[in-house]
């Protein structure tokens, strides 16, 4: 165990990403977070409940969605519905690429 004793700037919780796996400040992050209802709200930074947490980034959201990886974190298995709202969150994210780089494969 290692004790850090350099005073750094008061710190923003981490989270990790659910497709890469990295840990990063909670703001820069998109939460998801499962509703009431069964839905999902998808940018839900201060609704309670159960979350998950995927970097803006289309690759993220494509890996979080390949696996099961998204429905650990929820504890809950996504429904036909969920599964649609988070792919259009992701076509919204392809659309906006910063760089103008678009994989196609
Ligand atoms: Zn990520």
């Amino acid at each position: 165990m290692v004790t850090i004793r350099m005073t750094r700037p008061k710190q923003a919780p981490q989270r990790t990403c659910v497709g890469c796996g990295a840990r990063k400040d909670q703001r820069l992050l998109v939460r998801i977070v499962r509703g009431p209802d069964s839905g999902l709200i998808i940018g839900g930074g201060r609704v309670s409940g159960r979350g998950a947490y995927i970097c803006p980034a289309s690759e993220c959201w494509k890996r979080a969605l390949k696996g099961t990886r998204l429905e650990h974190c929820l504890r809950s298995s996504l429904t036909i519905e969920n599964r649609a709202a988070l792919l259009q969150y992701l076509s919204s994210l392809q659309e906006s690429e910063p760089n103008g780089k678009i994989h196609t494969e």
